[in-house]
């Protein structure tokens, strides 16, 4: 009873509520949490058996729980996916994604705009194990092609990427990693599967941090990888239960539960993101403000066409460097100063100093962050009261 027919097609906000809802015998209304390492076995013929693979049930926490399984089927089923696999944290689903199937002698081409600790990732860990990488502008896709080589096996990218929403054409570079026989990875946080979901575009892996707006109320950190079955076997389930980045059955609970508003959190979030960015591009001491749902937006078309709604991250540049930036954090009475985001309490960022602070000058300014950069990552407080405090701090300078 409640659990969805498998093989039914069934709406996104269903999905999101009772996707991978497995009731025990008690027939708990609210997803159980099984907080446990290990399993008992009636006899060791059963643990015999579970070891090789041939009796279903589970073995230990790091390998599979039922819990996480619960938060793995509502992902996938969200996403569309396949299968999923939930990880620690968003950094061990990019490592996992990427370490469990490339090898010595493998090549990477990643946009460069991203995360600074995908970037780390791509460009200081996997060189280290003989996996070389480029860097490209992701919006050029000349510069995609220019970049693959005989040995390329995986493009990755992020769309809108941190902290300059810019937005990547999915459905090309898709088109280009499949040409050259390598797979697409999409680092899908900014969007959230509620907004795009990168497989219908031809993407092969997608990976959240479940941290952002899956929580999206700051309590837990989490990841996710969506894959095919086979990769699934081939690479992904050996690679995890031997190297042990698996997510609590806690965490993983906490994520089950605010699924089940997600849809209702992030459409809000954007509502007031979208409202926030209108007001803030009228504001005294702002050059720009970037919003991918606003007409002004470098790929706004692509922004419409990729995603559902503009997104709940707005990125804008004030009149001035490091000085004016810190004098309207520290003005702001409402806005928490973090580096968090896709938070229920609205966030800001500078990221020069911090999420972008290991970058070189001269990589920042590649990328167009600069000393006057600010990202701000709207909440689900009264969006009014949001643009009085960036407004009155706006008018202290
Ligand atoms: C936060 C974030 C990550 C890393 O996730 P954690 O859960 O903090 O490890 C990766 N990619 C993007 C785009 C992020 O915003």
């Amino acid at each position: 009873m409640g659990e969805l027919e498998s093989g039914r097609k069934y709406g996104l906000k269903t999905r999101l509520v009772r996707g991978g809802l497995k009731r025990s015998e008690n027939g708990e209304t609210s997803e159980a949490l099984y907080l446990t390492s290990g399993f008992a076995y009636d006899n060791p013929e059963t643990a015999e058996a579970r070891f090789k693979g041939e009796d279903p049930g589970y073995t230990y926490s790091r390998f599979a729980n039922p819990t996480v399984s619960m938060f793995e089927e509502r992902m996938a089923l969200i996403e569309g996916s396949p299968v999923a696999r939930a990880t620690a944290t968003g950094m061990a689903a990019v490592t996992t994604a990427l370490l469990c199937h490339l090898r010595q002698g493998d090549h990477v081409i990643a946009a460069r705009a991203m995360f600074g600790g995908c970037r780390y990732v791509v460009e200081d860990v996997l060189p280290r194990y003989g996996i070389a990488s480029t860097l490209v502008d992701g919006c050029n896709l000349d510069a995609w092609r220019a970049g693959v080589k005989p040995n390329t096996k995986v493009l990755f990218l992020e769309t809108p990427a941190n902290p300059t929403l810019e937005i990547i054409d999915l459905r090309a570079v898709a088109e280009i990693a499949h040409a050259a026989g390598a797979r697409l990875i999409v680092d899908n946080v900014f969007a959230t599967p509620v907004l795009q979901r990168p497989m219908e575009f031809g993407a092969d892996i997608v990976v959240y941090s479940a941290t952002k707006h899956i929580d999206g109320q700051g309590r837990c950190l989490g990841g996710v990888i969506l894959c095919d079955k086979k990769f699934l076997d081939d690479h992904l389930q050996i690679f995890m239960r031997n190297t042990g980045p698996s997510i609590s059955p806690f965490n993983a609970w906490v994520m089950i539960k605010a699924l089940e508003t997600l849809d209702l959190r992030v459409r809000a979030m954007c509502d007031h993101a979208s409202a926030v960015a209108d007001a803030l591009a009228l504001g005294p001491k702002v050059s720009r403000v970037i919003y991918p749902g606003r007409a002004d937006h470098p790929q706004a078309e692509l922004a419409r066409a990729q995603m559902s709604l503009g997104g709940s991250l707005v990125s804008f540049y004030l009149d001035g460097g490091k000085d004016l930036a810190f004098r309207f954090a520290k003005a702001l009475k409402l806005i928490d100063i973090s580096n968090n985001l896709g938070d229920a309490k609205s966030l800001i960022t500078h990221p020069t100093t911090t999420t972008h602070f290991r970058l070189t000058p001269q990589a920042r300014a590649e990328l167009g962050i600069t000393d006057g950069m600010m990202r701000l990552s709207v909440g689900l407080e009264d969006p009014a009261d949001l643009i009085d405090d960036l407004q009155q701090a706006l008018n202290s300078l």
